[in-house]
């Protein structure tokens, strides 16, 4: 069946199309149409009509629209999460973690959408001002652009568009173009629970091309994006004078402490389940994990034993741990920085195996060095590295030994050592006892350095999403 981009509620086919196949077997799930500078151009004029129309629904009725559309992806959870599957590669059981975590997302921006205040300015305060009563609102920004990435193409996607609708303002969504079947079928989702059809766009395409378009129109006023650094750098060179969140890229660090040796079992497969979920494609995936000397050994074996347990495979069996990754190009880069780091010196102790063009098996590697690219750099694959460290000053040192800085852990039973890690490691959010793949979504979630510029969660993605307005009544 031909696809479609949804633009101002109707469906645009093009002649020319892209093709979307399943990661695992490489068959065809459909196709999209490549959208354009042009397409863009007729979304985001449908936009600036979805934002006025906008303008007449209340707090309450952009609420009870986005709780509707809440209830209408729970009812259609098996589709959903069959669709992720096929896009994305990643597990039944991961993609109906996702379609619960969706659910989620938008139904606390529809309880968001209730709580957007300003606060009474005290012009009197300043010498000589007498008089003055006034106060600021937030308001919403207009159209705003949302750019989403292969590995969440539902959840990621609510996290822009539910706090967007939610404060009252009207998207263009450039999906990835691996995973655009599921973006299209949240856009119809959210018009058929109230929204006006101008004010929730899709364009699909290339990112150099509709992504791209998107990002330099000016009547554009916010770019939300998730995807990589080098994509968020080219975003925000070209862009212009418009607002930017940017979620980006990391390679998560954790260290253990040398008190932990009464539950490394427990931690071992905690670690491992963080860097192997999704085939590692998460990005506060584990990929660096430092552990004190005294309980390294035990740590090595416990990782290996389980790692070992998980079933790689078809994605669409209920049984499989880790399905394949996007495709072939990716699983060829993760095998070459495997084998660069091999070459420097590091040794592969469980794993490594290519089993088909996107299926690797989870890989354990120790002894990494800070020059191979699987230290340094966001592999993005099924791949952690355990290192030995001989105190928690180091093993703080090495997690910020990163240009990233999303999320950490540590897992220690001092709490003196919790406070040091949490108050000196460089990232958005520190897990204490846990690993840095914890998330929920109501959580202010994002990085700093290389990991991006602002927060998402709903209540902090309507802080970037709104402006503030200053009112002020003179009554002498
Ligand atoms: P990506 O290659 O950067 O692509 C992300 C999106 O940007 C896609 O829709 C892509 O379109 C588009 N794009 C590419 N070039 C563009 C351009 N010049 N202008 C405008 N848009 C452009 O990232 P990905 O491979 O899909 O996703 C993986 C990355 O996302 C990883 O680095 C991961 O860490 C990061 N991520 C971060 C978070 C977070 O919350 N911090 C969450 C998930 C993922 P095409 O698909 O058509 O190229």
């Amino acid at each position: 069946m031909k696809g479609y981009m949804l633009i101002g509620g109707k469906k645009v086919y093009k002649q020319e199309e892209i093709e979307i196949r399943f990661p695992y077997d490489n068959s065809l799930v459909g196709t999209i149409p490549r959208g354009d500078e042009k397409d863009i151009e007729i979304a985001v004029e449908a936009a600036k009509i979805g934002y006025e129309k906008l303008k007449g629904m209340t707090a309450f009725d952009r609420a009870q629209a986005l709780q509707k559309a809440a209830r209408l992806i729970a009812s259609k959870s098996k589709e959903f999460a069959e669709l992720l599957t096929l896009e994305v590669g990643k597990t039944i059981k991961e993609s109906m973690g996702e379609v619960g975590r969706a659910v989620n997302t938008v139904t606390l921006s529809a309880e968001e959408a209730k709580r957007i205040f300003g606060e009474e300015v005290r012009f009197d305060a300043a010498p000589g001002v007498k008089n003055k009563i006034g106060f600021f609102r937030r308001v919403p920004l207009g159209v705003i652009g949302c750019i989403t990435p292969f590995n969440f193409p539902l959840n990621l996607t609510c996290h822009k568009v539910a706090p967007a609708l939610a404060a009252g303002n009207a998207v263009v969504i450039k999906p990835s173009e691996n995973t655009s079947l599921t973006v299209i079928k949240l856009a119809e989702v959210l018009i058929e629970a109230g929204f006006p059809p101008e004010a929730v766009n899709v364009v699909t395409g290339y990112g150099e091309e509709a992504g791209d378009a998107l990002v330099r129109n000016k009547d554009v006023r916010m770019i939300t994006f998730t995807g990589s650094v080098e994509t968020g750098k080219i975003i925000m060179s070209r862009g212009g004078l418009k607002k930017y969140a940017m979620e980006l890229g990391s390679n998560a660090g954790v260290y253990i402490d040398k008190d932990q040796s009464f539950r490394i079992k427990e931690i071992a497969e905690k670690v491992a389940r963080g860097g192997f979920a999704l085939a590692g494609q998460v990005c506060i995936s584990v990929q660096r994990v430092f552990v004190h000397e005294e309980v390294y050994g035990d740590f090595l074996e416990e990782i290996c034993r389980f790692t070992k347990t998980l079933k790689v495979g078809n994605p669409l069996e209920e049984e499989t741990d880790v399905g394949p990754v996007i495709d072939k190009g990716a699983a060829d880069r993760i095998v070459d920085w495997i084998e660069e780091a091999v070459r420097m010196g590091a040794k592969v102790v469980c794993g490594g195996r290519r089993l088909s063009d996107t299926l690797i098996e989870p890989t354990i590697v120790k002894n990494v060095p800070h020059e191979a690219r699987l230290f340094s750099s966001e592999v993005f694959g099924p791949v952690i590295l355990v290192n030995k460290v001989s105190s928690l000053e180091e093993g703080i040192k090495e997690i910020n030994n990163s240009p990233y800085g999303l999320q950490a852990g540590i897992f220690t039973n001092d709490l003196k050592s919790a406070f040091k890690f949490a108050e000196e490691v460089e990232c958005g959010g520190i897990m204490v006892n846990e690993i840095p793949t914890f998330r929920v979504d109501q959580m202010p979630y994002g990085g700093v350095k290389e990991s991006g510029i602002g927060r998402e969660g709903p209540k902090f993605a309507i802080e970037e999403m709104t402006e503030i307005k200053t009112i002020c009544f003179d009554l002498s």
